[in-house]
């Protein structure tokens, strides 16, 4: 008999309402959701790693128009897309982390050959491009990422003068998030990976928590595997998957514990909107989040699969 593996996954956490979802748009949500968890389930059941189950998982949601990441990323106030991701190797505490990149269709696989290739662990802008085409990576046009639907949202994102993360109600309510998942393999890695466009309408240059280890993305073997999503900035300032994980460790806590305590509690004091899914070294996931809803689903150590939006399901 193989021994347990499952995985869960987020496609981001904003303000989403039943009221402004059309059934259309909400059945192409799950049923990409299920398309991603299948894909990185798929590796596990093949006796396969939890950082290339996090890394297909990630892939499909990446290659869809619908979440803040690869595809459907949100724009800068310069018009341009600049992403973000990272991942996290429980097994030896590798990572690898890539900041500002513009023409790389895949992000977080760029993230994984940081970790496996470089003597570093997190290259920004243009190095991190270098890096990537020196690695055989193919020069992905601006336009690749370029959608209607984000151009409008940056307009109005504009004419309000703020930023926002791309589920935010005001001033538009389309509903694209970022993308991470966790994962525990048969042999008992963890993983986990986050990959993002970052917030609408943001300061060209500005990086949130989701490339970051330790805000928004950490794995520790025996312990916990962490994605966040949310506005990073205050991520960042609470470094939210780190703490979970040291919760974890230091005070024995269970993982929902944990979890919640730090977003209902810890974050939410400091005007931190957003929630993450974590993955426990038995397989365990919990998702937590402080905002109307979160993309997410998981498929757990027997095989259910389950995909949800609203924070009330
Ligand atoms: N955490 C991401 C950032 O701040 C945004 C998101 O989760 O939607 O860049």
């Amino acid at each position: 008999m193989s021994k347990p593996f499952s995985i869960a996954i987020h496609g981001g956490a904003g303000t989403i309402l039943r009221e402004k979802m059309t059934q259309e748009l909400q059945d192409e949500f799950l049923h990409q959701l299920e398309k991603s968890l299948r894909a990185g389930h798929k590796v596990l059941a093949q006796g396969g790693s939890a950082v290339d189950a996090v890394v297909s998982a990630v892939t499909v949601m990446e290659d869809s128009p619908l979440f803040n990441a690869g595809k459907g990323a949100v724009m800068t106030s310069k018009e341009m897309v600049e992403m973000d991701a990272s991942i996290m190797d429980g097994q030896d505490h590798n990572v690898g982390a890539i900041a500002g990149v513009q023409h790389i269709k895949n992000p977080i696989h760029l993230a994984r050959q940081v970790m496996q290739d470089s003597e570093h662990v997190f290259l920004i802008g243009e190095g991190a491009e270098a890096f990537a085409f020196d690695n055989g990576y193919a020069f992905t046009e601006q336009d690749y990422f370029f959608t209607e639907r984000r151009y409008e949202q940056l307009l109005r994102m504009k004419q309000a003068q703020g930023f926002a993360l791309s589920e935010s109600e005001y001033p538009d309510d389309d509903k694209h998030g970022t993308v991470g998942a966790v994962a525990l393999d048969q042999q008992g890695n963890l993983a986990a990976a986050t990959s993002t466009g970052g917030v609408t309408n943001k300061q060209y240059g500005r990086v949130g928590d989701s490339p970051i280890i330790g805000a928004g993305t950490y794995a520790e073997n025996g312990n916990v595997a962490v994605s966040c999503t949310g506005m990073g900035e205050f991520f960042i300032r609470k470094m939210v998957a780190g703490d979970v994980a040291a919760r974890m460790r230091y005070l024995q806590e269970d993982i929902a514990t944990a979890c919640d305590t730090i977003i209902q509690g810890e974050l939410k004091r400091i005007g931190g909107e957003g929630g993450l899914v974590a993955m426990d070294a038995q397989g365990q996931a919990h998702f937590s989040m402080n905002s109307s809803g979160m993309y997410r689903g998981a498929i757990d150590t027997v095989g259910n699969l389950t995909v949800k939006i609203y924070s009330d399901e």
